[in-house]
Parts: C-alpha cells; sequence; structure tokens
C-alpha cells in the first residue's frame, strides 16, 4: 500500500548497497526510481544484465505494495544524470529524495594511477552527485522540500593507502554536501553524507580472508556491514525524524577505528 505519494531517486540501484536502499525507500513508501548504468559505448551484454538486475529490484519494489521505475543512465555524464531526474519527474510528477549512491573503486597505488583512471573515479563518484543534485534541486526548490544524501565512504575522511582517488572523490561529496546544505536550507532542503566503513557487497568481495581478519580486528562490532545497515540510515535521514539534521555525516562502519 502506498503511505506516501513521495518520490526517491536511487543512483545506481541494480545491485549491492543501492538496491537495499530502494528496497528501504519502497518499504517505507516511497516511490522510487531504480537506475541501472547504462551507456551506449558500453558493452550491450553488460547494459542487458544490469538491467534484468534492475528488472528484480522493480519486482521486488512491487512486492512491497509500492510502485518503481527503472531507469537506465550513466550518472558520470551530465546530460545522462538530468535526464534521470526528468524521466522521473515525468513519470511521477515530483522528487523528494535524492541518493546519489552510484560509485566505483579501482584500487592501485598513488604512483601507479593514470590520468583516465583519476577522472573516471572524479567523474563516478562525485561530478555524477553534482550533476543529479543540480538537476533534482531545480524541482526541490519550488516545492521548498527535498532530501539529498550522499553516499561517501570512511575513506573520504581518513584517506587509505591504494585509493587516493576513491578518497578524493568521497572527500569531494562532504564539501559538496555541506555547500548544499547552506545554500538550500533556506528552502527546506537537508542535504547529509553517509560514510560506510566496510560493507558486503561486490566491490569488497575479493578481500583475501587476511585483509577480513585484519578489518574485523579494528572493527568494534567485530562484523561487516550488510547493505541493509546503510538503508537503515538513509531511511532516516529521508523521514520527518530527520527533518532538522543537516550538513552532518553519519558513519555507518560498526565502529571502525583507523587501520
Ligand atoms: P557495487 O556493488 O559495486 O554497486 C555500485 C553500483 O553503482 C552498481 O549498480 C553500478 O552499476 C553503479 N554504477 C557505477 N557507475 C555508475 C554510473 N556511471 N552510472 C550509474 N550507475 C553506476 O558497490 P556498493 O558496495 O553497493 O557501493 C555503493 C556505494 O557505496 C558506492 O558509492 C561506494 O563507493 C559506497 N561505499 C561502499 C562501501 C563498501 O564497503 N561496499 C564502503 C564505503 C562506501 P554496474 O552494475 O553497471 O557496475
Amino acid at each position: 500500500m502506498i503511505k506516501k505519494d513521495q518520490v526517491a531517486i536511487v543512483t545506481g540501484s541494480s545491485r549491492g548497497i543501492g538496491r537495499a536502499i530502494a528496497l528501504q525507500l519502497a518499504r517505507e513508501g516511497y516511490r522510487v526510481a531504480v537506475n541501472y548504468y547504462s551507456n551506449k559505448s558500453a558493452p550491450e551484454e553488460a547494459v542487458e544484465e544490469n538491467r534484468r538486475q534492475a528488472e528484480e529490484v522493480l519486482r521486488e519494489i512491487e512486492n512491497t505494495g509500492s510502485i518503481g521505475i527503472m531507469i537506465g543512465a550513466d550518472v558520470s555524464n551530465s546530460q545522462s544524470a538530468a535526464e534521470l531526474v526528468e524521466k522521473t519527474v515525468e513519470e511521477f510528477g515530483r522528487v523528494d529524495v535524492l541518493v546519489n549512491n552510484a560509485g566505483i573503486n579501482k584500487d592501485q597505488l598513488m604512483l601507479r594511477i593514470n590520468d583516465d583512471d583519476w577522472d573516471e573515479l572524479i567523474n563516478t563518484n562525485l561530478s555524477s552527485a553534482f550533476y543529479c543534485s543540480r538537476a533534482a534541486l531545480r524541482y526541490m526548490v519550488r516545492k521548498r522540500y527535498g532530501r539529498i544524501i550522499n553516499i561517501s565512504s570512511v575513506v573520504g575522511i581518513n584517506g587509505n593507502v591504494g585509493q587516493a582517488h576513491y578518497a578524493a572523490s568521497k572527500s569531494g561529496l562532504l564539501g559538496l554536501t555541506f555547500s548544499i546544505a547552506r545554500e538550500y536550507g533556506p528552502r527546506g532542503i537537508t542535504a547529509n553524507v553517509i560514510a560506510p566503513g566496510y560493507i558486503q557487497s561486490d566491490m569488497t568481495k575479493d578481500f583475501t580472508p587476511e585483509q577480513r581478519e585484519k578489518l574485523l580486528s579494528a572493527i568494534a562490532l567485530g562484523r561487516i556491514g550488510t547493505p541493509e545497515d546503510i538503508a537503515g540510515a538513509v531511511a532516516f535521514l529521508a523521514s520527518p525524524q530527520a527533518s532538522y539534521i543537516t550538513a552532518q555525516i553519519i558513519r555507518v562502519d560498526g565502529g571502525l577505528s583507523s587501520l
């Protein structure tokens, strides 16, 4: 049953953390735009697989009693990101919550990071949030309501060996978020950051048992997080209970100390 008529867009939500966020928001009654990665220059089979995964998410959203749409877009591209927002508004008439979740990592020591990798990480993890937020804010400002939630990382706060480009992109999200919060707070819009620690997903599946052991010993709660742990924090920030919270970083990391 639809509890709210509010609409949420979750970038990169065909799998992983984005998928869990889309499902949690649907359970909370939001209508959800599920974005899967699609780009004309990407291999057709890969885009087809993303589309298939997004279709599954859509089915699960419908099982919650809510409604979703799926929209293929490459949010690292300004025009494609703007179209994601436009198509959502065409379908649902509004956008209330934007979760900038899409992201990639390409771990490499600083001296081996080439210019193309740098650009790709910054465009995918940081510029995407700027493009989508700019497009969504046009509608949010008119309604004098909006929630922007950016998925950064604890690495964006502390830095990390082998992740200079990833960390820089995730730190950039902090400045972007705080600026949106200050510029659009007077229009009823909040902007916050969630900084996940180590979360079970495709992004972290290739850790060696040694890496996993070392990590676990640094996590107070003694376990790796789940995508649902992040989704719960997003749902809170989107909810009326969080209406006086803006320009904040919420670490969802099980009490991870620096490694
Ligand atoms: P994931 O399983 O690799 O999923 C990332 C999602 O983003 C995928 O659906 C991917 O699409 C999509 N994506 C990538 N580039 C895109 C683009 N240009 N346009 C649209 N979608 C795009 O990763 P995850 O672990 O769920 O991570 C989600 C977010 O949490 C990321 O921003 C990540 O940096 C952040 N985070 C994760 C962890 C962790 O431990 N897992 C920790 C801290 C922060 P494809 O299916 O086509 O690849």
